[in-house]
């Protein structure tokens, strides 16, 4: 669904962000991305939708090679959700008119069966009475739950999450991560970065492990939690404990 081949990424002649990273994603899976920070896991994530250009490499989504001149960027994006850590709602709409919006401009549903949908989403977050509300009067974690489901509403087959729960209060990490993994395993593809393991060691299918812009490891949690390969993770893990 999603694989990259020797990408290549600077910022400027100095900073090499991405080295030579070659992975894929199936269908259907879930790969969490960890490592430290800096290390590239932010812009890696975005450059899959071509939030970010990359300088060499290939990155293919469902068949489409998405840095070729000839791709189509707006088709590319309706088709791959994008979670921030800083939500992005639109602050002056309500939470029904955040979500809707997509739907109805991008793919011409009418109004009253995108407000159905909405309000079906909205249940699947466990904010079916924030229709109404406007993002200023959300606390974090029902920002981020509404962003989601914004996500949702345009039925993506990808969905990518950037630090997801980063900008929250600790006792609102647990209902969004609640919320994301009951997406997993829905047959929606998900790659999230995170650093929270205990997430990555419950849902994640694979780990990829992340430093200096070189991927080191992707191993099914079980391997890499009780057995990295590389001293880095190793020490990346133990700094965790
Ligand atoms: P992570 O998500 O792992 O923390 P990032 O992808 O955010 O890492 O950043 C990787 C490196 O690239 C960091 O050194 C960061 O300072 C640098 N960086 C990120 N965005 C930019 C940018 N737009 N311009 C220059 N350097 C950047």
């Amino acid at each position: 669904m999603i694989s990259f081949e020797n990408v290549n990424k600077w910022y400027g002649p100095e900073l090499q962000v991405l080295n030579d990273v070659t992975a894929e994603v199936n269908k259907g899976e879930v790969v969490v991305l960890c490592g430290p920070s800096g290390s590239g896991k932010t812009t890696l994530i975005r450059t899959i939708n071509r939030l970010e250009p990359i300088n060499s490499g290939k990155i293919t989504v469902n068949g489409q090679e998405t840095h070729a001149k000839s791709a189509n960027v707006n088709r590319l994006r309706r088709e791959i959700g994008f979670v921030f850590q800083q939500f992005n709602l639109f602050p002056h709409m309500s939470v029904m008119d955040n979500i809707t919006l997509a739907p109805r401009k991008l793919k011409g549903m009418s109004r009253p069966e995108a407000e159905e949908k909405a309000l079906k989403l909205l249940a699947r977050v466990g904010l079916e009475e924030k229709a109404g509300a406007y993002p200023s009067q959300l606390s974090g974690g029902q920002s981020q739950r509404v962003a989601i489901a914004r996500s949702l509403a345009m039925d993506p087959p990808i969905i990518l999450f950037d630090e997801p729960t980063s900008a929250l209060d600790p006792e609102m990490v647990g209902e969004v991560l609640a919320v994301i993994k009951g997406l997993a395993h829905t047959g929606i593809t998900m790659m999230c970065v995170t650093h929270e393991m205990g997430f990555a060691r419950d849902v994640a299918d694979r780990v990829w492990f992340l430093d200096k812009g070189v991927l080191l490891e992707d191993a099914k949690p079980g391997e890499f939690f009780s057995n990295p390969k590389h001293p880095r993770a190793q020490r990346f893990l133990a700094d965790l404990r």
